[in-house]
């Protein structure tokens, strides 16, 4: 290998995550080129319409410009509103202070503000030029053009930012068998976009209507528009599937005027929405490491979750910042690499942010379960309230695992861990008690048991 540091990088997907990471590594002067498959008219992103929220944890980690920006151009959302069975409403907050709040943004925003910056900051983004093959060793990725031709192109670092079907990670896979641990499932859960007229709801928050195996969920845009989505389990072949029971626009019919009586005479269209089109299929795509010679898997390429976190995107804007801090701390350290910078700096990224993937893998598949069902249930919210009113008497020694994960830096590893064993002790101190009537007495309990340093307590942020 010669021994060069890293002044070039080739990054595969001009999507949110290749335009964010290619602004940041301009800023530090390199040279940044990116290859996008679909043409210029297309943008880039995976061409889905659907809504996205970020919290802190990924906002954090764009240019000041494009935050302020997403501000501007989105709707933050404070809490859960929750449409009972029963037309019963009630509501749950994020967190427990104004900046626990998610900005939900259309994604062809998002990715339009994203792409923008890339260009101003002196990227180059190259359309219709689809990754076919990588070396990981030179490293160098062979592109097809819109006629077919192909041409090898070398970088120092090349960087696979292209979505949950990257190309990037399939050649490693195939090239190199056994060094790249993929595995990939598709969920049984399937979602389709509804269109609502909602226009006089509440605009500050996520309205769902948890439904056992299934929800809707309606997320509020900047102009009072909502993009309002169905997630359920699917039937049918993988190649055409359907909602489980809505294969006719008379059961799509029924089926919402028995589930969401209160919002279905503003579902203009269902019908067709449901039965009419196919729904999306879910996927949750592992890998490990992300990884191999100097070539690096970055945001759904590395690790697609399902999206009922809400964090797929913030996880893969934090992969981006701790790259390219990695690669700035590179050039501070030339030399003591023996030669190989980029093979360094992507080892040590994949040793900090794998764990963290599949974390966050678990997290957003458990998640499901809570949107569905148990956001639902009055000893899920009387659970939720006790764990917020002691975050406000004692946040040293207990943060909602909500919280832990949305709003902190912690990584979403050592969240769940942390959040795991603060669980365990609340769970102990609650045995047999009632959590709302006993409420203050469990909260001093809890600190006088967990309160003492070194306690496994005092380890929440
Ligand atoms: C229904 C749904 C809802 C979601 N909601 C949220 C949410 O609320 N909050 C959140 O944080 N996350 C959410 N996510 C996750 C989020 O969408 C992804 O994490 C994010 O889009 C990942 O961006 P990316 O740039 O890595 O990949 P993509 O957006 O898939 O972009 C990949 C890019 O690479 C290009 N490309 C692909 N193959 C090649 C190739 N061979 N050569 C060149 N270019 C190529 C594509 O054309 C595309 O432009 C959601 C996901 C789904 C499915």
């Amino acid at each position: 290998m010669s021994d060069r540091a890293i002044r070039s990088v080739a990054i595969i997907g001009a999507g949110p995550v290749g335009c964010a990471l290619a602004t940041l590594l301009r800023r530090q002067g390199l040279t940044v080129d990116v290859f996008e498959r679909r043409p210029e008219s297309a943008g880039g992103g995976s061409g889905h319409s659907f809504n996205l929220t970020l919290t802190s944890r990924g906002l954090d980690c764009l240019p000041r410009s494009v935050k302020r920006r997403l501000y501007l151009q989105g709707a933050v959302l404070t809490k859960r509103i929750i449409h009972h069975r029963d037309g019963a409403i009630s509501t749950q907050p994020y967190g427990t202070a104004d900046a626990h709040h998610l900005v939900s943004i259309p994604r062809r925003v998002l990715q339009d503000l994203l792409r923008d910056q890339a260009l101003r900051s002196g990227a180059e983004i190259h359309y219709e030029r689809a990754c076919v093959d990588v070396d990981t060793a030179r490293p160098a990725v062979l592109l097809r053009d819109r006629d077919g031709a192909t041409s090898w192109v070398e970088a120092d670092l090349v960087v696979g930012c292209d979505g949950a079907n990257s190309a990037v990670r399939e050649a490693i896979a195939a090239k190199h068998p056994g060094e790249l641990l993929v595995t990939s499932e598709t969920i049984a859960h399937g979602h389709a976009e509804i269109t609502m007229d909602y226009a006089d709801a509440d605009p500050t928050g996520m309205h769902l209507w948890p439904r056992g195996d299934h929800f809707l969920q309606a997320q509020p845009n900047r102009d009072r528009t909502f993009t309002t989505s169905l997630f359920r389990p699917l039937d049918g072949d993988a190649r055409s599937p359907r909602f489980a029971g809505l294969g006719s626009p008379d059961a799509v019919a029924d089926y919402c005027a028995t589930e969401f009586p209160d919002v279905f005479d503003r579902m203009a269209g269902v019908e067709r929405d449901l039965a009419g089109r196919r729904p999306g299929r879910l996927r949750i795509v592992t890998c490990a490491p992300y990884h191999h010679g100097r070539v690096v898997l970055v945001g759904d390429a590395a690790h697609a979750v399902v999206p009922f976190f809400g964090q797929g995107v913030n996880c893969s804007f934090e992969d981006t910042a701790t790259l390219a801090a990695l690669v700035e701390k590179a050039r501070f350290t030339a030399g003591a690499h023996a030669g190989d910078t980029a093979g360094a700096v992507v080892a040590e990224y994949s040793d900090i942010r794998v764990r963290a993937g599949h974390a966050l893998a678990e997290l957003s598949l458990r998640n499901l379960e809570e949107l569905s069902d148990r956001v639902d249930s009055s000893s899920f919210l009387a659970r939720r309230a006790l764990e917020r009113r002691l975050h406000e008497v004692h946040p040293d020694l207990f943060t909602p695992l909500y919280q832990l994960v949305a709003f902190t830096t912690m990584s979403y590893d050592t969240a769940q861990r942390v959040h795991a064993e603060l669980s365990a002790a609340l769970d102990e101190v609650c045995a047999g008690r009632d959590p709302v009537a006993e409420r203050d007495a469990i909260i001093g309990d809890f600190a006088r048991l967990y309160g003492g340093a070194g306690s496994r307590a005092s380890h929440a942020c």
